[in-house]
């Protein structure tokens, strides 16, 4: 098993630095906690490539956290509490956010590149994969990537799809162009990790308890079984509207 924690920004409330989301903002507080937790339960946190070497004891229990889109609280508020515990997380940068108010600028991510920490792209717009002509898609993929090795100085080979969103079409285009990781967001434990398919993640929720947090790192109880059936129900107004008209309805009900 591999799970892999798909977190955004960490904000104390609307006021907080960074692009505050009603669902995803996961509290500073609660993302120590939920350190603590896996610092206590002798879950090791490592980045993609020792994951995916597979060169792990049996009794060893990894963990890899991860951040999606590159809310300035990545390096403010995540990097001092990840630091603090020697914990690594991976972060998936949408390079066109780079800069942007209550996003990550250039020498931020120099800074998480120095710390240890892992860089990926989360695509050039944000623009849903799956939407888009091949030509724009590739264009997404390489100029992210691009523009990541450009800043950090270092090879840039992990793509999480924005939204979530991809099939075979940006798998075989990401790996076209030299992506070794490739990771979605349907909610999974990863029972077998595998390159030539998308690397399953658990969403980390603003409301999500203590209790229920552990419950997803270890795939028990109800949680996981919550969380599939949330993704479930999240991907039938996803093929009824399509992309656009989905975004649409999630801006209106939250
Ligand atoms: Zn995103």
């Amino acid at each position: 098993m591999l799970p892999i924690l798909m977190y955004h920004g960490l904000h104390r409330d609307a006021a907080s630095r960074g692009r505050f989301d009603a669902v995803y903002s996961v509290h500073p507080e609660m993302f120590a906690r939920q350190l603590d937790w896996l610092v206590e339960h002798r879950q090791r946190s490592v980045l993609l490539d020792e994951a995916m070497a597979g060169a792990h004891h049996v009794d060893e229990r990894h963990v890899i956290i991860s951040f999606d889109d590159g809310d300035v609280s990545n390096v403010d508020v995540a990097l001092p509490l990840l630091a603090e515990r020697g914990l690594r997380a991976e972060f998936f940068i949408t390079t066109d956010f780079i800069g942007q108010l209550g996003m990550l600028a250039p020498d931020d991510i120099r800074r998480l590149a120095a710390a240890g920490m892992g860089i990926g792209s989360h695509g050039r717009t944000h623009a849903f994969l799956q939407d888009l002509h091949t030509a724009a898609l590739m264009a997404e993929l390489d100029d992210s990537r691009a523009r990541l090795q450009a800043i950090c100085g270092r090879p840039v080979d992990a793509l999480a799809l924005p939204g979530g969103r991809g099939g075979e079409r940006e798998l075989l285009a990401a790996q076209r162009l030299g992506y070794r990781h490739l990771l979605g967001s349907v909610p999974g434990p990863n029972r077998r990790p595998r390159r030539d398919a998308f690397l399953q993640r658990l969403p980390i929720t603003r409301t999500l308890t203590l209790d229920d947090f552990a419950a997803l790192v270890q795939w028990r109880g109800l949680p996981p079984r919550w969380m599939k059936a949330r993704h479930a129900a999240l991907q039938m107004p996803k093929r009824m509207l399509g992309n656009d008209g989905y975004q649409r309805l999630r801006e209106r009900l939250l």
